[in-house]
């Protein structure tokens, strides 16, 4: 029996260069190999017209590339366009992107569906499928910068500024994938994100951040949405395994860089968790934490049973952390009328996403 193909885009540029040794390569080819798949984002061996023609073929039979193929896309009147791709095996992913005048920025997913059960979450529903691998995560970010340059008539490679690890799924469950993914993609010889452009979302796998913290060097974002164990224990079920207290001590200990902060995403529900003794609680917490909360009203999904926060009650909850010195904005709502926005991810068929279709 021949061996299972090479998933060549979820390889280091090490590993890579060991892999060409084996083809009976030069190693300075492995660079080769590696720009056209994580600078140009090829999807195809024959792409690579630079290398000879016996080389194509015998990656063509040893490898694979595991791009992701785009299956649908929906665009906001506010300029987001939500991305839904097609795995190799049929699974199906999304990915956000989100422009602005100053950024461009892509939510990736990190999962097939995800295990952690938030109570408010559309992708919840769908229960973990699979993790994704490094060449999956990495794709759709090579994916939309073809999408961008495509529909915005850029040149430049890579016109995505900013990545957020906010999408389906929970990254520290997946975490040597995700780590092996921000390698790549912070890679010189790839698309070369500065880790200043990088945030991962965790909605605190308490062991998981001190791995974040030393093998990583991207920013931290913490899904809190609860000012206490007697909320967080109903709407995200992991608050039952490390209690909010465990999570902010860990967070106490993550080497913040100079002028960086911990962001904290509070998503914000009608009479769950937006109450004037929520804010109050949640800036005590804060106290002492070089944190930045985003507050986001609740986007609906049917069924779950949360509504959103009015604008009002919401303002007067950023007011409060303000007055007890804690940074706070009230976050855009990008992609809503698409179902793009936050814990929104996973109004695609269930049985195609989970391979059935
Ligand atoms: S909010 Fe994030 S971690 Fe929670 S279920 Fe949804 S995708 Fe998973």
């Amino acid at each position: 029996m021949s061996p299972a193909p090479v998933d060549v885009a979820s390889l280091s540029l090490s590993a890579l260069t060991a892999f060409l040794v084996e083809l009976g390569e030069k190693p300075f080819r492995a660079k080769q190999v590696y720009r056209w798949l994580h600078q140009r984002g090829a999807v195809r061996f024959d792409e690579m017209t630079d290398l000879s023609k016996a080389l194509r073929a015998q990656l063509e039979a040893r490898a694979v590339i595991r791009a992701v193929e785009k299956d649908l896309e929906q665009r906001s009147v506010d300029g987001t366009i939500k991305y839904r791709f097609k795995t190799h095996d049929g699974k199906l992913i999304e990915s956000v992107y989100m422009p602005s005048p100053e950024r461009k920025t892509l939510c990736v997913s990190t999962q097939v569906g995800c295990a952690m059960g938030c109570r408010f979450c559309a992708t919840a529903t769908l229960g973990l499928v699979r993790h994704l691998a490094p060449s999956e995560i990495v794709a759709q970010v090579h994916a939309v910068n073809r999408e961008v340059r495509a529909n915005e008539g850029l040149e430049t490679l890579r016109p995505l500024t900013n990545l957020v690890f906010m999408g389906m799924g929970e990254p520290l469950h997946n975490f040597e994938n995700v780590k092996a993914a921000l390698e790549l993609l912070q890679s010189e010889d790839g698309p070369n994100f500065s880790s200043r452009h990088i945030t991962v979302s965790t909605v605190g796998l308490v062991p998981m951040i001190e791995r974040f913290a030393t093998e990583t060097d991207v920013k931290l974002a913490i899904s809190l949405n609860a000012s206490w164990d007697e909320t967080r224990d109903v709407i995200m079920p992991v608050n039952r395994k490390w209690k909010i207290a465990d999570l902010m001590e860990a967070v106490k200990k993550f080497p913040v860089k100079q002028g960086r902060r911990v962001t904290f995403e509070y998503v914000l529900m009608s009479g769950v968790n937006d109450t004037d003794d929520d804010a109050r609680r949640l800036a005590a917490l804060l106290q002492g934490v070089p944190a930045k909360v985003n507050l986001i009203q609740y986007n609906e999904n049917p069924g779950l049973g949360f509504s959103t926060t009015l604008d009002n009650r919401a303002e007067r909850f950023k007011q409060i952390l303000e007055a007890a010195d804690v940074v706070a904005l009230i976050r855009a709502n990008r992609g809503r009328d698409i179902a793009a926005a936050c814990g929104q991810l996973a109004n695609v068929d269930k049985r195609a996403a989970a391979g059935a279709a």
